[in-house]
């Protein structure tokens, strides 16, 4: 949303789930009348409502490691808003592949995380994470994904725009119970099987 207000010209959603009212506490692009509704295309009314004079794309497909191309395509910019690892390295890869700057956050009860991937100068998700981790269910506090959203948004609008600094392999950490922030910085792994052999 913040995206949208802005004026970023064009935005490409992904999402091939369909609206449940479970996600009405933190997606907030969404809301009561449109459950059962693809949340790309939910998303695109939204937006385009908030910005008629932007583009949005809405793809109502799975990301896959078969339809990366065809889904993401070539863009300034890919934003991971996801909620299973699995998927993440799926982006990751993409990313790494073709150079595209990629911000990846993630949010677990009332704790967040968020670093800027910059390949190949910055360490990938592999390198951070070092393997996926198993799709489970989990609980959030809506705005806590609200406060990491914000952060994304802001990560984007900066690098876009080419104003500050962004988080290139440093991992910020938010806990929401004691209103805390942290920095871990973060390093290549150099046989990483995803942007290892980059120079
Ligand atoms: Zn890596």
């Amino acid at each position: 949303m913040y995206l949208a207000v802005a004026g970023v010209g064009t935005i490409r959603i992904a999402d091939c789930g369909t609206l449940e009212l479970s996600n009405l506490n933190r997606q907030i692009l969404h809301d009561d009348s449109r459950i059962n509704k693809n949340k790309a295309l939910s998303a695109q009314e939204t937006l385009t409502r908030l910005n008629p004079e932007i583009k949005v794309e809405p793809v109502a497909e799975e990301i896959t490691d078969a339809n990366t191309e065809a889904v993401i395509g070539t863009v300034d910019l890919i934003v991971d808003c996801l909620d299973n690892f699995e998927t993440r390295q799926i982006l990751n890869k993409y990313a790494v592949k073709t150079r595209t700057p990629l911000i990846h956050a993630g949010v677990y009860g009332m704790r967040g995380q968020i670093t800027f991937i910059k390949p190949p100068e910055t360490p990938c998700l592999w390198c951070m994470h070092t393997g996926t981790l198993p799709k489970t269910l989990f609980p959030i506090v809506g705005a806590t994904a609200g406060v990491i959203g914000c952060l994304e948004a802001l990560e984007a609008l900066k690098y876009l725009s080419g104003v500050g600094t962004n988080l290139m392999g440093r991992m910020l950490i938010w806990d929401g119970s004691t209103m805390e922030f942290m920095e871990l910085p973060q390093k290549k792994i150099p046989d990483c099987p995803v942007c290892g052999e980059m120079k």
